[in-house]
């Protein structure tokens, strides 16, 4: 295989790849970097304040019974549809469950609306974010040298990237391995990596014993052959006593490449299918394309190369999905390689999207719902409000002062916790633009003279009407 591998995208805690959805759906994960699992005891109770999760009992532990039979596999063909109001942590449950699952299980958050998009059919949108939450563990052994750099010449002010390095034909980098000191010529392109990796005399980095590809031990990867001095050309480097057989792990998703398959010069190898996830701009995936990937994957999966790695697919604001997307929606969940399938509303009974006279619970149409596993997620006090906060604050390092905790956990109450939450970096930077490290009172009043919750901006238009 190619060593162009590039560190790829998918699971909650992994690099995201440079594509839009991507980068919507990592902002969308940020606000909840508190949230570390369900934070449940051996016997599946709610542990008070644990996982980063506040209150919200018995939501937590429901979700874990779904945890559970998730894990063994009973829970496929069905869904789990979280109700309640805004900014009660479904979204939070839904990325804890993920967590739950395991390490590197891809999270797809995606809201109901987002299938009413005018370049991709409605049923296209919800498609892509299942393959998204198909994870793979591609596993790679390879050969490698892998030790400390003891010398790098030219040195960085020597750059040969900048004018300098016109002159310089290689790359010099001493490595002391398990079994002895290593002198590596490599390709001059290599400094390129090694200025971005900001690799040193000192780092422990891994040379591919094959492409000479060089990779910072835990950080993202470079490339370069070897060169030889007699022949003047770059060659695989040799196979000397120093070399150790390491397991490389790559974790993509089915979404990834499709879409890296989906450009002409896609191969199917996977590495080079990898290698292509960086490029930007693709054509249409279509459904031959998926089954040609499928085909693919199952021969590494088959090969012991590749493991399959099903994570969640959570579609917030489900009564957004309209009757066409439901009813696609249902025979996804019956796919063998379907994700688990977590649905959030606020809505209580309401006309089915798409319909005209079809009324339901959730504006979901009853052989859908009546797959669903039903938790409410209840609305906080204040108390719980206050202690959202703070973890929030200590997260994003903010300082409180005095009364603002108790302030803003009151504005909580009064209009939602996501409206407290949301003042905390507005109000970080009034502070910052006072000279103060730390929000203090004024501040949070001075955010509530510029900015309105919902509440109070509804009732002054309703005041006006009147
Ligand atoms: P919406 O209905 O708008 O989708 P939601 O119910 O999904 O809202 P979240 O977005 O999960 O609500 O919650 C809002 C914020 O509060 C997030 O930053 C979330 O991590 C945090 N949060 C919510 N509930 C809890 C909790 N019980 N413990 C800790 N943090 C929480």
């Amino acid at each position: 295989t190619a060593g162009a591998s590039s560190s790829a995208p998918v699971a909650h805690n992994a690099v995201p790849p440079p594509s839009t959805t991507s980068a919507s759906r990592s902002s969308r994960i940020a606000p909840h970097s508190h949230i570390k699992g369900l934070g449940l005891n051996a016997e599946g109770y709610a542990v008070a304040d644990s996982g980063g999760f506040v209150g919200q009992v018995a939501a937590r532990e429901a979700c874990g019974v779904v945890v559970d039979l998730v894990k063994s596999r009973k829970f496929s063909g069905r869904a789990l549809l979280l109700v309640g109001p805004p900014g009660t942590g479904k979204t939070a449950l839904a990325l804890a469950i993920s967590q739950e699952l395991g390490a590197k299980v891809p999270f797809c958050p995606m809201v109901g609306s987002e299938v009413y998009s005018t370049e991709v059919k409605k049923t296209e949108v919800l498609a892509e974010a299942f393959r998204r939450a198909i994870g793979l563990r591609i596993k790679e052994t390879k050969e490698v040298y892998e030790g400390e750099v003891t010398e790098l010449t030219p040195t960085e002010s020597e750059n040969p990237l900048s004018g300098y390095g016109k002159t310089v034909s290689h790359v010099i980098v001493g490595l002391k391995t398990v079994r002895g000191t290593k002198q590596l010529r490599l390709d001059p392109s290599i400094y390129e990596a090694i200025l971005k990796e900001k690799i040193q005399v000192g780092d422990v980095i891994y040379v591919e014993a094959n492409t000479g590809a060089v990779k910072r031990v835990g950080r993202s990867d470079a490339y370069a052959s070897s060169y030889d001095l007699e022949s003047e050309t770059y060659v695989p480097l040799p196979k000397g006593d120093v070399h150790k057989k390491k397991e490389l792990v790559q974790d993509v998703t089915l979404g990834d490449l499709d879409a890296a398959n989906a450009r002409p010069q896609g191969g199917q190898d996977i590495m080079s299918v990898m290698g292509s996830l960086v490029k930007s701009g693709r054509t249409e995936i279509t459904e031959k394309l998926r089954r040609e990937v499928n085909r693919v994957v199952k021969g590494y999966v088959d090969q012991g190369v590749a493991e399959v790695v099903p994570g969640v697919v959570f579609i917030d604001e489900v009564h957004m999905l309209d009757i066409e997307c439901f009813t696609y929606l249902n025979a996804l969940l019956e796919s063998p390689m379907a994700p688990t399938v977590i649905l959030a509303t606020n809505r209580g009974n309401t006309i089915v999207r798409g319909t005209t006279d079809i009324y339901a619970p959730h504006g979901i149409p009853v052989d859908l719902l009546d797959r669903c596993v039903i938790v409410r997620a209840t609305t906080y006090n204040k108390e719980e409000i206050a202690k959202v906060l703070q973890l929030r604050a200590n997260v994003e390092g903010l300082q409180l002062g005095e009364g603002v905790l108790d302030t803003l956990a009151q504005k909580g109450v009064d209009s939602s916790l996501r409206y407290a939450l949301q003042l905390l970096t507005p109000a970080s930077i009034l502070a910052g633009l006072s000279g103060r490290k730390e929000i203090q009172l004024e501040d949070v009043s001075e955010m509530g003279e510029l900015f309105l919750d919902a509440k109070t901006s509804s009732a002054i238009i309703e005041q006006r009407e009147t």
